[in-house]
C-alpha cells in the first residue's frame, strides 16, 4: 500500500488568507482542493510538498451563476458532478457538461474541482508510476531525474495536457481570475498554458483560481466535446476535440473555435476553423479545418494506444465535431 508522506495542512479561512499562505509558505507550498490528483502523486512521491494549504472550505470559490453581469460565472471550487449536472451549463454549453461529466468516474466527479481539472499535472506513461518503478527506470526530466526518457534529445519534458474541460473552455474563450499578489486579474484560457509539461501553466504559484467567466458573446455558440479513449467507463482522454460554432439565422458562420487536448503539452487551438467564418459551412470546408488540425496535434509515445493512431483519429474527431454542429452529419 502507497501512505501519503508526511505534511502540514493549513485550513485558511478566506481567499485571501489561502494566497498569503501560499505567498509565506513558497515553492515548499502546494494549494489542494478535491486533492483527486494531488494526493495520489504524492503517493507516488511525484510531488513533494511540505505544506497543503486547502481550498475546500472557501464559500468564495463557491457557486454557478450562469446571469452574471458579464456572462457565465463557474466558482473554481465547484466539484466537476455539480457542474455537469447544472440546468444552465448544459442548456448553454452541452460541451462543458459533457465534458466535466466524463473525467474518470462518478466517485472522482463528486470530489474532484474543476479548479483543480484546470491545474492537472501534464501526465506521461514513464511518469504516472510508482517511485520504486520511476527508481527502477532511471528517472527522468520531470522528477529527480536528468533526461526526458520519452524524448532523450529533448530539453524539455514533453508530458501530455490531460485536462477534459479547458479545451472547452478555450474554445468558449473562457477566462481565468486569478486572485494574487496585486488582487484579482482574467487571464484568457488560450494564455494559461506553456507548451511545457512541467511549467505548464503561467499562473504564479501563489495564485489561486476563484473562477471561471464564459463571456456573453459565447452565448448562443454551438458547442461540442468528444473524447477519445481507451475504456468508456473511466481514462484521460487520449485525444479530446472541443469545437464551438456561432451560426447566423441564415446558416452563416459567424465565430468558430476548435481546441485539441491530448495532444501535446498544452491545449491546441487549430487556426484554420477561423477560415469558416462568413461561409456557409459545407463538408469541403470541415475536410479543411480537419485536414489542417493534425498540423497541430503532436501525441508522442507516452500516452494510451498508438500515437500515429491518435495523430490520424485528430482529423477524424475534428470532422465529427463539425460536422454535428452543423448538422452535415446527417445521413
Ligand atoms: C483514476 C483517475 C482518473 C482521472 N481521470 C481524469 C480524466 O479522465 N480527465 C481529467 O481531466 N482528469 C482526470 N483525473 C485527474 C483529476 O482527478 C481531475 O482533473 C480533477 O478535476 C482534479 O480536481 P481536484 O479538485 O481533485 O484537484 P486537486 O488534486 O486538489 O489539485 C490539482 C492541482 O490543481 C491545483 N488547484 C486546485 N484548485 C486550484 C485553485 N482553485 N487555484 C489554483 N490551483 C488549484 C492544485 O494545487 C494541484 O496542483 C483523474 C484522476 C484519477 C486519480
Ligand atoms: S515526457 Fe520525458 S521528462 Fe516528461 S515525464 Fe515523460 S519521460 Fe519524464
Amino acid at each position: 500500500m502507497l501512505r501519503l508522506p508526511e505534511f502540514t495542512y493549513v485550513r485558511p479561512k478566506s481567499l485571501k488568507e489561502a494566497q498569503r499562505v501560499l505567498a509565506d509558505l513558497g515553492p515548499d507550498a502546494m494549494a489542494v482542493a478535491g486533492g483527486t490528483d494531488l494526493y495520489p502523486k504524492m503517493k507516488r512521491g511525484q510531488f513533494t510538498p511540505k505544506h497543503i494549504v486547502s481550498l475546500r472550505f472557501l464559500s468564495e470559490l463557491r457557486g454557478i451563476k450562469p446571469r452574471a453581469r458579464e456572462g457565465m460565472w463557474i466558482g473554481a471550487g465547484e466539484t466537476l458532478a455539480r457542474v455537469a449536472g447544472n440546468p444552465a451549463v448544459t442548456k448553454l454549453f452541452p460541451a462543458l457538461a459533457t465534458a466535466a461529466g466524463l473525467v474518470s468516474t462518478p466517485q472522482l466527479r463528486n470530489v474532484g474541482t474543476i479548479g483543480g481539472n484546470i491545474f492537472v499535472d501534464p501526465r506521461c506513461n514513464y511518469y504516472d508510476q510508482t517511485f520504486f518503478w520511476r527508481q527502477a527506470a532511471g528517472f527522468c526530466l520531470k522528477k529527480d531525474g536528468q533526461i526526458c526518457l520519452v524524448a532523450p534529445k529533448s530539453p524539455r519534458c514533453v508530458a501530455v495536457f490531460s485536462s477534459d474541460t479547458v479545451p472547452v473552455l478555450c474554445s468558449l474563450n473562457a477566462l481565468a481570475l486569478l486572485y494574487g499578489q496585486g488582487g484579482l486579474r482574467s487571464v484568457p484560457f488560450d494564455e494559461l498554458y506553456r507548451e511545457d509539461g512541467i511549467h505548464f501553466t503561467t499562473k504564479g504559484q501563489d495564485e489561486v483560481l476563484k473562477g471561471i467567466l464564459i463571456p456573453r458573446a459565447s452565448f448562443g455558440s454551438r458547442n461540442i466535446y468528444l473524447k477519445l479513449r481507451r475504456r468508456g467507463s473511466f481514462d484521460f482522454p487520449i485525444l479530446g476535440v472541443a469545437a464551438a460554432l456561432g451560426l447566423s439565422r441564415d446558416g452563416v458562420c459567424t465565430s468558430a473555435k476548435v481546441v485539441l487536448t491530448g495532444v501535446a503539452s498544452s491545449p491546441r487551438v487549430v487556426p484554420e476553423a477561423e477560415q469558416l467564418v462568413g461561409k456557409k459551412v459545407t463538408q469541403g470546408d470541415i475536410e479543411q479545418v480537419s485536414e489542417a488540425s493534425t498540423r497541430v496535434s503532436h501525441p508522442l509515445d507516452n500516452a494510451d494506444l498508438d500515437y500515429w493512431y491518435r495523430k490520424r483519429m485528430t482529423k477524424v474527431y475534428v470532422a465529427r465535431a463539425l460536422g454535428d454542429l452543423t448538422n452535415l452529419n446527417q445521413p
